[in-house]
């Protein structure tokens, strides 16, 4: 039997995930569906599909739904696909707000539906390679810096890009954060373009995460200090390197794991967790901890 999935939102991410789910085994593209209707019927064509102005009418025809809108209509969307007793994946952030993240918890819990939110790093084979060789991190740095390309302004710098770091950085640390410290600026879209978090950790790591949509090229890097060693990775190359001390000074290892597409990783496992009735990776729970971070550092901001 096939699941039948559909794809809310076909911009510039939305067109990968009806790529993939055309692609992937046990699924059948049920349709893709954008308020902009010519863009919805061009991917619908691409993947030989349905095509729908109204989302609501495709979910009628899916057993489970990717919703990858702007943010602030996250919620809208999904709670209304839970409801409608849909397994439902959604694009980081899961919403803008914890109110709206909590009730969707509570209405996926109620209908013990699968809920998945799209923190694509976890699935990154850079990311997987280096979680195997952190043990105990002191000193974490995260750079994520993107030219201006007039996508997710939606919503604050923070919750487009450095809640990726924030999923990370969290995950490897392991501990509860003691404190934040935060700048950013307001420069051409009203909300925050570019932020600066210093976390500290109550086991004393520290974090220094910086994100940008003002950059004059695409960065996507992380170092992470420890004891003996230093290990950077780089999340576009999906490269990895740890330095240690050697005989004659600093010498480094570079590790390239097999190159995978995050995105499809992740789908895939959508996929199995809704067939297997399993807990996804990342959780409606998981992306709220992550979420919570960040609207703790936007409230730095506005101070
Ligand atoms: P986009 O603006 O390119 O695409 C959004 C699409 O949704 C547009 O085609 C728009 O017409 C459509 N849309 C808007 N409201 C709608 C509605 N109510 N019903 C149906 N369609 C609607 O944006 P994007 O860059 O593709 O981002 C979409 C989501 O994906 C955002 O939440 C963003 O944070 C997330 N995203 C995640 C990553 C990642 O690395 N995981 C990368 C990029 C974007």
């Amino acid at each position: 039997m096939s699941l039948r999935i559909g794809v809310i939102g076909v911009g510039y991410l939305g067109q990968h995930h009806a790529r993939i789910f055309a692609e992937l085994e046990h699924v059948q593209l049920a349709g893709v569906s954008d308020t902009n209707t010519a863009r919805a019927d061009e991917i619908a064509a691409q993947y030989g599909c349905a095509s729908f102005g109204d989302w609501e009418e495709l979910v009628g025809q899916c057993d489970a739904v990717s919703i990858v809108t702007p943010t602030t209509t996250h919620h809208e969307i999904a709670l209304a696909c839970l409801k409608a007793g849909k397994d439902v994946f959604i694009e980081k952030p899961i919403t803008e707000n914890l109110q709206e993240a909590r009730e969707l918890i509570s209405e996926a819990d109620a209908g013990s539906r699968i809920l998945q939110i799209g923190h694509l790093e976890r699935y990154n084979p850079a990311v997987v390679t280096a979680a195997e060789l952190i043990h105990e991190p002191r000193f974490i740095e995260a750079e994520r810096l993107s030219p201006f390309l007039g996508r997710g302004t939606d919503v604050d710098i923070t919750l487009d890009l450095m809640i990726h770091d924030i999923d990370i950085v969290t995950g490897f640390v392991q501990s509860e954060v003691k404190s934040i410290s935060a700048t950013g600026d307001r420069v051409l879209t009203g909300k925050i373009d570019a932020a600066k978090a210093w976390l500290e950790f109550e086991n004393g790591c520290k974090a220094l995460i910086t994100a940008s949509r003002l950059a004059s090229e695409k960065v996507r890097r992380l170092k992470i200090h420890q004891q003996d060693t230093y290990i950077s990775v780089d999340y576009q190359t999906q490269e990895v390197r740890k330095y240690y001390k050697g005989a004659n000074g600093i010498a480094f290892d570079v590790i390239r794991p097999e190159s995978r597409e995050p995105l499809k990783e992740e789908l895939k496992d959508f996929v199995s967790c809704v067939l297997g009735r399993s807990c996804p990776r990342v959780s409606g729970r998981e992306a709220t901890q992550a979420l919570e971070i960040v609207l703790q550092i936007n409230e730095m901001l506005k101070q």
